[in-house]
């Protein structure tokens, strides 16, 4: 038995019946460093802000900010109407922060409101899956400080346009061996340290040498309202249309949040579709999981795999626009360049990815596969 106090959890129940949806997502991750950047091209000033990978939402606010100081060190004229690219995080907050320091923004251009990976993000406050230099990690480390401050900022009902109802402070459990993404926070003294536990699911599972850690569940659907009607509050226009390249907008300054597109809009090749698989549970599964986090590694097959479960309440998309309701979230999975596959490959990798994610998750939580 590993050190620490013993927590009783209450597990999901995971079988065919507590299944609600299996989601595909993709998440814009750039090789090195997310591109936080300023530049002119043909008179028009490019503000650059995409290509954060599983860490959108952890390092939201702190990117935005850094992007705004970037566009600010070129002088720019309040009266000159900004053209912002893309709704996902980045695109809303630009506009909005952009608004709420005085400046005109014209238009919000983008491809799609709902077919976004914002939507489908687990929650998790946490600098995870992102290829990172050595060089930036103390570039991202304060990114995600930054964006940290905010969610306290939200949780404690401070903040000017978003509420409480958007984050909680919950526990996190990750086995000692896994990299929760916050050790930098704890370092800092911004969340208390870490405590060795052993996690005990009341059936008969325990997990020895596990380490709980407190951070945001930031409940991104709710977010994702309280943003778009902040936009909306703003009188800042949605135009829903495809860019194919920057010359299409007359403003003479341009916040490019495109996410994945970037590859393409701004023909930058350092970016990498990561294909996440998610499987959403349905009140049959149980309440108990809906107040803590796991977030960690496993050997399954000889190969490391992630469990993660998080307790989202909702789900947004193209075909379910006005949400469904769920009771919490699987996940883990984290592949790189699946666009590279015929379609039946991809249509073979997704159904093994789900197989093999229910049997980790079973084994897990249930002692048993699936
Ligand atoms: C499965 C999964 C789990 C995740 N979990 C977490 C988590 O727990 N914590 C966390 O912090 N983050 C998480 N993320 C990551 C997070 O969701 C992303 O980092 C975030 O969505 C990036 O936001 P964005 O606004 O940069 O880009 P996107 O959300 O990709 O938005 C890009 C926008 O640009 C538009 N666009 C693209 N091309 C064009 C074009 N040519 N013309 C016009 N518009 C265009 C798109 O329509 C879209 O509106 C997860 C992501 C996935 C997929």
């Amino acid at each position: 038995m590993g050190k620490g106090q013993i927590v009783k959890l209450r597990p999901p129940k995971i079988t065919p019946e507590t299944i609600s949806q299996k989601i595909i997502s993709t998440r814009p991750m750039r090789d090195g460093k997310f591109n936080i950047s300023v530049n002119e091209r043909a008179r028009k000033t490019l503000v650059h802000c995409y290509g954060h990978g599983g860490s959108g939402w952890a390092t939201l606010f702190g990117s935005i900010e850094r992007a705004i100081e970037l566009f600010e060190t070129r002088g720019p004229d309040k009266r000159s109407p900004i053209h912002v690219v893309g709704s996902g995080c980045m695109g809303l907050t630009s506009a909005i922060e952009l608004a709420r320091r005085g400046y005109k923004v014209a238009k919000i251009t983008t491809k799609s409101l709902f077919d976004i990976p914002f939507w489908d993000a687990g929650g998790y406050f946490a600098i995870v899956s992102v290829k990172t230099s050595t060089e930036e990690q103390l570039h991202l480390n304060e990114l995600g400080m930054r964006s940290f401050l905010v969610y306290k900022q939200i949780e404690e009902g401070k903040h000017p346009y978003l509420s409480s109802k958007a984050v909680r402070n919950i526990p996190v459990y990750c086995h000692a061996h896994t990299e929760a993404g916050i050790e930098d926070l704890e370092v800092r003294g911004l969340i208390p340290s870490r405590k060795e536990v052993t996690l005990d699911f009341g059936n008969g599972v325990l997990h020895p040498d596990y380490l709980k850690y407190m951070t945001y569940y930031m409940n991104v659907t709710e977010l994702m309202k309280q943003l778009r009607k902040e936009v909306k509050r703003l009188k800042i226009p949605i135009e829903i249309r495809e860019l194919h390249t920057f010359d299409e907008l007359q403003e003479e300054n341009i916040f490019n949040c495109t996410g994945l597109g970037s590859r393409t809009l701004n023909k930058d090749a350092s970016l990498i579709p990561v294909r996440g698989h998610l499987i959403t549970l349905n009140s049959a599964a149980g309440v108990g999981h809906m107040d803590y986090m796991i977030y960690t590694s496993v050997l399954q097959e000889g190969k490391e795999e992630y469990i993660y479960l998080f307790p989202k309440d909702f789900t947004v998309s193209t075909t379910h626009q006005q949400g469904v309701a769920c009771m919490g979230v699987l996940g883990g999975t984290f592949i790189q360049n699946v666009d590279r596959l015929s379609a039946k490959e991809e249509r073979e990798l997704d159904q093994q990815e789900f197989r093999r994610m229910l049997d980790r998750h079973s084994l897990f939580f249930q002692g048993r596969p699936y």
